[in-house]
C-alpha cells in the first residue's frame, strides 16, 4: 500500500512482475539498457506523475518518466551533485520535448513553505506539463534574457548600417 503522494507507483510499469528482468536497466550506465528502460516508460500509464516526482524531488540518477539522468539534469539545470549549474543547453519540456521557447515561468506559493514562501513553476505551452523548480525556471529565464539581448544587438546593428 502506498500513501497519497506515491499512489501512482502502484501502476508503475517498472514495478510489474513481468518487467522484473529489465528493472536494473533503469540505473544502468549502458546506453542500450537505458533505451530499453526508456521504451517501457513511454508505454507506462503513470509516466507524467513519475516525471513530476523525479523533477520535484531532484532524482538525478537513473531513468524516470522516459528521461535519463543527463536529460533530467539538463531540465533542472543542475550538475551531478544536484547543485545549480548553467548547462551547455537550456531545458526543454521533459514530457513532450518542446523547445525552451515554448516554456514559461512564474512564481507560485510553495507547497511545503511557510506563509510567505514561494517557488518557481515552469510550464510547457505545448503540452501543459508543469513542474516546480527554481533552477529550471532560472535557466528558462536566462534563455529569454539571452534571446532578448541578441535581438536588441541585431536591431542596433541594422540601424547603424
Ligand atoms: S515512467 Fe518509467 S520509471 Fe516511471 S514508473 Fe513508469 S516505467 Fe517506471
Ligand atoms: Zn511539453
Amino acid at each position: 500500500m502506498t500513501n497519497g503522494e506515491f499512489k501512482w507507483q502502484n501502476d508503475a510499469a517498472c514495478s510489474k512482475p513481468e518487467n522484473e528482468d529489465i528493472k536494473e536497466n533503469f540505473f544502468s550506465a549502458k546506453t542500450e539498457k537505458k533505451y530499453e528502460a526508456k521504451n517501457l516508460c513511454f508505454s507506462c500509464p503513470v509516466r507524467k506523475e513519475c516525471m513530476l516526482f523525479a523533477l520535484e524531488h531532484k532524482q538525478i540518477w537513473g531513468v524516470w518518466g522516459g528521461r535519463d539522468e543527463m536529460e533530467i539534469r539538463r531540465t533542472l539545470s543542475v550538475d551531478a551533485n544536484g547543485e545549480e549549474a548553467r548547462r551547455r543547453r537550456y531545458p526543454q519540456c521533459p514530457y513532450c520535448s518542446a523547445r525552451t521557447s515554448n516554456l514559461s515561468t512564474e512564481e507560485v506559493p510553495s507547497k511545503s513553505g511557510g506563509r510567505w514562501a514561494t517557488t518557481k513553476l515552469v510550464t510547457c505551452g505545448q503540452c501543459g506539463f508543469a513542474w516546480r523548480s527554481r533552477t529550471s525556471a532560472n535557466a528558462v529565464d536566462a534563455y529569454f534574457k539571452e534571446r532578448a539581448t541578441k535581438s536588441a544587438r541585431s536591431s542596433k546593428k541594422k540601424r547603424s548600417t
